[in-house]
């Protein structure tokens, strides 16, 4: 079996989940290329290599086009010539989204989506878990569909785990000309400011939600956070009431994370939210309502106003010191 996994990166770094899938591509026994689009292919080669991939195919720097025409062009255009994978592997990131719904109507392939769990049956054809009804339900699907399997992970549904592979040696990939790849354009990007570890990369992350009773309150969640050395979140509820970024947003529409200790503060626990989180090593949950869905997951609960909870919190965490 052949599984190209699609990878982007930015800045010499890796984004999205493409160490993970090219683990989890290269455990199945398959042989795994990577399909890289940015302009630091050169630094990102040897984790591609470590992890498992044998080449990279390099769509190289697509400008200020948005990702999705072109690299879904690339990709097409190297099967139409005949060199044709098995499956690809995406990663659920917007452009990567957007890949994949190219790819699904240049190949007249359908696309799984919400993938958690990858294996090969009996009979060597692909078998995956997929998430369905808000991540209420997981479904284990045998794909039947011929060759080039679509396949939308999930991020953080398994660790990248680098072997010994050296760096992976570089095949550039033609752009076609399609006419479309400037129809849309990126103007313009920044970076969100945030002080401490990444969200969806922090071993603790505390989570505040409508229970903060107030926008104000939602700097007792950032100062526990900064003290436990994690990144603070939100609940869709307060992002959609411009109490914080979307960039805080855990959950079905926001980041997928794993931390090791996961402290959700006036959280109601709706399966949205759930399914963003569910996956912590050990969670925490203060609510004032003692039958809210959240204590169902956590392995401690406080029944407590989350408003007098945090401060007597952090103010005993501080007098710890260090
Ligand atoms: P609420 O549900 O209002 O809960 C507030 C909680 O705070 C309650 O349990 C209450 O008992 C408690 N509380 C109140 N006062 C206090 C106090 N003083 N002290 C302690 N506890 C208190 N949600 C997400 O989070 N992420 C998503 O990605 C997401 N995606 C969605 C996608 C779709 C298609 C849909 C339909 C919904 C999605 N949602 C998502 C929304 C989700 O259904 C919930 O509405 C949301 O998670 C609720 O947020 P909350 O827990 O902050 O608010």
């Amino acid at each position: 079996m052949r599984v190209w996994v699609v990878t982007e990166s930015a800045g010499g770094r890796l984004a999205g989940a493409g160490l993970e899938l090219l683990t989890a591509a290269h455990r199945l026994g398959a042989t795994v290329e990577a399909v890289h689009w940015g302009t630091d292919v050169a630094a990102v080669a040897e984790a591609l290599g470590r992890h498992g991939a044998t080449k990279v195919l390099d769509v190289g720097d697509v400008g200020g086009a948005l990702p999705g025409v072109p690299v879904a062009a690339a990709i097409a255009a190297r099967i139409d010539a005949g060199d044709r994978p098995d499956a690809i592997f995406l990663a659920t990131t917007y452009d990567q989204r957007d890949v994949a719904g190219r790819l699904s109507v240049r190949l007249d392939r359908p696309v799984l989506t919400n993938v958690t769990g990858v294996a090969v049956d009996g009979e060597g054809r692909l078998v995956a878990d997929h998430a369905v009804f808000g991540g209420t339900t997981v479904v284990r699907a045998r794909i039947t569909a011929p060759a080039p399997q679509l396949l939308l992970f999930r991020p953080r549904s398994f660790p990248a785990e680098p072997g010994e592979g050296g760096p992976a040696p570089i095949e550039a990939v033609a752009v076609p000309d399609t006419g479309a790849t400037g129809a849309a354009t990126v103007t313009g990007r920044h970076v969100a400011e945030h002080s401490g570890p990444a969200l969806d990369e922090a071993s603790v992350v505390v989570a505040g939600g409508r229970g903060l009773g107030d926008a104000s309150r939602f700097e007792l969640v950032e100062r526990l956070a900064a003290r436990l050395g994690g990144a603070a979140a939100a609940t869709r509820a307060i992002v959609d009431a411009g109490w914080v970024p979307y960039a805080y947003q855990v959950g079905q529409t926001g980041k997928t994370v794993k931390p090791t200790l996961y402290v959700a503060c006036g959280i109601s626990g709706a399966t949205q939210h759930l399914v963003g989180m569910k996956g912590s090593r050990h969670i925490v949950a203060i609510n004032k309502d003692r039958d809210a869905p959240i204590f169902g997951v956590a392995d401690l609960g406080v029944v407590g106003d989350v408003t007098k909870v945090l401060p007597r919190l952090i103010e005993a965490l501080e007098a710890r010191g260090g």
